[in-house]
């Protein structure tokens, strides 16, 4: 059979990776590889540590394009390239524009789609935007379904999909934290050590892309990272999206200050290696609260809605949106008590085992 597996950014690469690797060394399956370029530079990273070729590189990306734009031509381009290919199926992963634009090409040329991480919701159509939609259309457009969890499966089963074309298998995001963790286990990364932060200890971690921060919500929680390390004399390591909306905010306000230590965005074995020495990790990201419950670190969630509840349930994370003085509180708190601190920090991961991406590939021998 023949799949051809979308990707277009880099959390796609990171949680596909384990993916491709197994099904490149199976026999029954030709494996080819799409990458649509939504995120170039740090999409290319992980496929080179993975070392995952693209077959094929669909260049989409424009500068200012509006989304309109980006779904045209990513419908366009995947059109054309499943007419010449004409595989199986096609596999897509997660949220995304390519996401959502290559489940529809694959649907005009009934192609049958395979969806991985399938059944995340918050219920608010703006949030996060467009991710939100592009989950619901490619839930429509999917033929086979791999949620994570449970809860996203009880998603899918309330949106009327049968059960028969479910299977839960875990998060694919740890798959690829124990592959790289063992790659990165006897070496520190050189980027770390180009930037000298092998010797920082005891640090809090922080990252933030989304959209629903930028503008007053970035300003606030770089107020309260600026009064919990003066506080708590603790350092803060923080890679820094490359967005003008976000670099342009974090430097005005953390600049300048020999405890915090803004870093470029790190490629994924550099942030594999500061995820597993932090002490706190603060976060709007996706897969970094999936990923911090295996390393037994809690997570400050810089959110108000999460399509990800199961580790607020377990808890391991705590939401704390945008707000200053919670933040503030929060952190102070787990800073200052060790007893709060080791109930966050528990090492059971309700986003998988590692062993999803073995589940998805036994689940397509039997298709
Ligand atoms: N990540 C990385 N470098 C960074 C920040 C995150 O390699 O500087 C990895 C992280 O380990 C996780 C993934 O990127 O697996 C999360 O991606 P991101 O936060 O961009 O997107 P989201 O998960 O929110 O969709």
């Amino acid at each position: 059979k023949k799949v051809i597996v979308f990707l277009g950014t880099r959390p796609e690469a990171i949680k596909l990776a384990p993916v491709i690797e197994l099904l490149k060394a199976d026999n029954n399956f030709e494996t080819l590889v799409c990458s649509t370029g939504q995120h170039k530079e740090m999409l290319q990273q992980v496929l080179d540590f993975f070392k995952i070729t693209a077959d094929f590189s669909l260049e989409v990306m424009e500068p200012n394009q509006q989304l309109a734009g980006l779904t045209s031509k990513l419908l366009v381009k995947i059109n054309d390239l499943l007419l010449a290919e004409k595989p199986d199926y096609i596999m897509v992963q997660g949220d995304t524009t390519t996401t959502m634009a290559a489940s529809l090409a694959a649907f005009y040329n009934k192609v049958s789609v395979l969806h991985i991480e399938a059944g995340l919701r918050t219920f608010n159509k703006f949030s996060p935007f467009p991710e939100e939609i592009n989950r619901v259309i490619t839930t429509r457009l999917s033929d086979f379904h791999y949620p994570p969890t449970d809860q996203s499966e009880r998603n899918l089963l309330d949106e009327g999909i049968p059960a028969d074309k479910i299977l839960v298998t875990g998060n694919t995001v740890i798959d690829a934290l124990f592959l790289g963790l063992e790659k990165i286990e006897n070496a520190i990364p050189q980027g770390i050590l180009d930037l000298k932060l092998q010797d920082v200890k005891d640090y809090i971690l922080i990252t933030m892309h989304r959209r629903e921060n930028h503008g007053s919500g970035i300003q606030n929680i770089c107020e309260a990272v600026r009064r919990i390390s003066e506080d708590a004399k603790i350092p803060v390591i923080f890679p820094v999206h490359l967005n003008p909306n976000v670099k342009d905010v974090v430097h005005e306000i953390l600049g300048n200050n020999p405890m915090i230590h803004l870093i470029p965005p790190a490629a994924y074995p550099e942030f594999l290696w500061l995820l597993n020495n932090s002490k706190l990790i603060l976060t709007d990201s996706g897969g970094v609260q999936e990923e911090a419950p295996s390393l037994g670190k809690p997570v400050l969630l810089l959110r108000d809605t999460t399509e990800r509840p199961e580790a607020v349930e377990a808890g391991t994370v705590s939401k704390v949106g945008s707000d200053t003085e919670l933040i503030y509180k929060e952190a102070m708190n787990l800073l200052t008590n060790q007893s709060a601190y080791d109930g966050m920090a528990m090492r059971s991961n309700p986003y998988g085992d590692g062993k999803a991406s073995q589940r998805i590939l036994d689940s397509m021998l039997k298709m």
